[in-house]
């Protein structure tokens, strides 16, 4: 390859990325120096300068050239798989900051320089129904069958797969996490821009499936109703909205928690004559340019669709309920430069120091910032001192953006503390409500009528379309499907209304056999990506399972003092937290105020929690000494 490019390219770098890089492919110390320890990267940014001199940025892209070149033409990498205190030391000098060192091992692992523990089932027929194609149902299905579990049915209630990428395709629509974080540890992709939109993140996720022939399991078009445990048979019934009945040893509801609608019942919502639709449901072929459109609420949905529509339409009309905290980052619109690319496949190690960047930036960095200082005298508007510090910043970010509009500064300016809500991104939020065309109402709405949408002070607007950006049930677990466990009791009734918890927020005591992907208590309100979360799941049931088949045990249901007792230590984590503080309001907590569907957990901790299945801490039931062989029959 041409030294020219590589030349080029290096203009591309993420400086911070390459200092790591240099000191594994050359071994030399002088990298570890202070000269060469980028700043911390400001929020959320990509920090690609890295704060350094021209002079010393010349200086390690020069030293990049070469070592790459070098080790083409044959010069191993010195240090080629760092470990320990060594790690530590590199994911500090990557990140200009002090990081845990309980972060060694996962970053090890997720950089491939540790190899996670093998987990292969020595030949079993444990069957297996898997609820939902969307991202961690689909992972179940790649990582199950790779630890030697083939007997899999995904029943999949739309007609491809995706699952929240599949239905999510309002205007705008796109990932708020970084695009090279939100991808499956094992499948990279040339993403096409930083924060990719619907569009590519589906056909990301169309391709994995493809890859690993996911769709050989998928049955389409076919919607869960019900799933009954039959406790002598230690087998799961799924019966289906056609009336098919299966049966399974294993279910795996990977059913999401953003996953259906919430529709307010505002009165007067079905007389409304044009279209009203949810964010999830956008109509396809809806053409809004020149029609006058309000949009009911003013979360990540909103977010995107109001900026992405402003131009269009003739006049829009913003219901906000509450403002929103919102940060803006630098590469947020930004394509990913072919440069890029073509560094990430050519330099040794350049793509996962950029994902370790990434990763400590996205998942856990904030977290200790959104604990409660019971000290803290302003809990009025924060929960201790650096979170106080985010409010000035977001407060300065409004201030400045809107600097010619107070009027507006005034309705937007959130009362509660930073990251109160799920924190957005800036997606052209201020620019959109300074539009001559577009009004804010800071009401909720109190009415619809056949062509106006009414808000709680009377503010009436005349408009062609309605959207609601109103969120999801994500507090009812499961819902709508009628899950029943031992003895014929329900989900619902075990957890009673929107109060779902489950060890790990994977397996209920009652309901033996049954773990849930993306269940109560796992949603990441700090931030993150999911995909992360959904692998450490996945990898748990996995374990589960293969330890299951090695010591023939045919059902496990979790006791339910350790069940209890996880729920309690989340409880008392989740009372720590701003989530809790007073006022707050937010999608993570039900009616009663306990926060049912995010973590209190750093992911760290939730991958140390994960990473293994311990047998004691369920009720087995053995197998039979030649274990039965039905199939998974409809
Ligand atoms: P959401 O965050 O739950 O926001 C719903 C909005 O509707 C809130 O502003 C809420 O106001 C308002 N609302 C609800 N009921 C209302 C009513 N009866 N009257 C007036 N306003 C009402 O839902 P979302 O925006 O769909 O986002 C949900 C989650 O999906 C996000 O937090 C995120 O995790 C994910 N998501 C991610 C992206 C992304 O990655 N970019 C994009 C979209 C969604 P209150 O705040 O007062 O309750």
């Amino acid at each position: 390859m041409e030294k020219s490019q590589l030349i080029a390219d290096i203009e591309h770098a993420n400086l911070p990325t390459l200092i790591p890089v240099l000191y594994q492919l050359t071994g030399d110390g002088k990298w570890l120096a202070d000269r060469y320890r980028p700043t911390r990267s400001r929020g959320m940014d990509d920090n690609d300068s890295g704060g350094f001199s021209p002079e010393v940025a010349a200086e390690i892209k020069a030293a990049a050239v070469d070592a790459v070149l070098a080790h083409e033409a044959g010069t191993a990498a010195a240090v080629p798989a760092p470990s320990g205190a060594d790690l530590l030391e590199l994911l500090e000098i990557a990140n200009g900051e002090s990081v845990p060192p309980e972060y060694v091992e996962l970053a090890a692992e997720d950089m491939g320089f540790a190899a996670p523990p093998a987990r292969t089932a020595p030949p079993n027929d444990i069957d297996i129904i898997i609820i939902g194609a969307g991202i961690s149902g689909m992972l179940a299905v790649i990582q199950l069958r790779e630890a030697g579990f083939d007997r899999i049915v995904v029943l999949e209630k739309n007609d491809d797969v995706g699952g929240s990428w599949f239905e999510n395709r309002y205007p705008g629509a796109g990932v708020d996490t970084p695009s090279y974080l939100y991808s499956y540890s094992f499948a990279a992709r040339d993403w096409g821009s930083h924060f990719a939109k619907r569009d590519e993140v589906e056909q990301y996720l169309r391709e994995v499936a493809d890859d690993y022939d996911v769709r050989s399991a998928i049955r389409f078009n076919t919607e869960v109703v019900s799933a009954d445990y039959d406790e002598a048979a230690a087998r799961w019934t799924v019966r289906t909205h056609d009336g098919a009945e299966l049966s399974a040893a294993v279910l795996i509801p990977a059913t999401g928690v953003l996953n259906r609608p919430k529709v307010p019942p505002i009165p007067g919502l079905d007389s409304f004559d044009g279209p009203v639709f949810h964010t999830a449901a956008w109509p396809a072929g809806l053409d809004v340019s020149g029609k006058r459109v309000a949009v009911i609420g003013t979360g990540a949905s909103a977010m995107q669709v109001v900026p992405a529509i402003a131009e269009q339409v003739e006049h829009l009309v913003v219901f906000q309920r509450s403002p929103q905290w919102i940060t803006p980052n630098d590469v947020y619109f930004s394509a990913v430069d072919a440069a890029v690319h073509r560094l990430m496949a050519r330099i040794p190690f350049y793509a996962s120091w950029y994902r370790a960047r990434l990763s400590w930036n996205f998942n856990d960095r904030v977290h200790a910032s959104l604990q409660i200082d019971p000290e803290w005298p302003h809990i009025e508007r924060s929960v201790n001192a650096v979170n106080d510090g985010h409010r000035r910043v977001f407060t300065r970010y409004i201030e400045s953006e809107l600097a010619d509009r107070p009027d507006l500064i005034e309705k937007v300016l959130p009362d509660y503390p930073p990251f109160g809500k799920r924190m957005l991104l800036d997606n052209g939020w201020y620019a959109a409500l300074k539009r001559p065309n577009v009004d804010l109402v800071t009401e909720a709405v109190s009415q619809v009528t056949s062509s106006t949408v009414v808000g709680a002070d009377g503010t009436s607007a005349d408009v062609d379309v309605v959207v609601l950006a109103t969120g999801f049930h994500t507090n009812r677990y499961l819902y709508p499907m009628r899950i029943t466990g031992r003895g014929g009791r329900t989900l619902a009734e075990t957890w009673g209304a929107e109060n779902a918890h489950a060890y790990l927020g994977i397996t209920t005591p009652g309901f033996p056999n049954m773990f849930m992907l993306c269940g109560p208590g796992t949603g990441l309100g700090h931030g993150g990506s999911f995909i992360t979360v959904a692998e450490c799941q996945v990898r748990y049931v996995v374990d589960l399972l293969v330890t299951m088949a090695q010591r023939n045990v045919k059902a496990v249901d979790v006791v339910p003092e350790v069940e209890a007792e996880y729920t309690r230590r989340h409880d008392d984590a989740h009372a720590r937290m701003l989530w809790t503080h007073p006022g707050m309001t937010n999608w993570y907590r039900n009616e009663a105020g306990r926060v049912v569907a995010t973590m209190p957990w750093r992911i760290v901790d939730y991958w140390r929690m994960t990473r293994s299945a311990d047998l004691a801490e369920y009720r087995c039931e053995p197998a039979a000494a030649s274990p039965a062989t039905a199939a998974i029959s409809s």
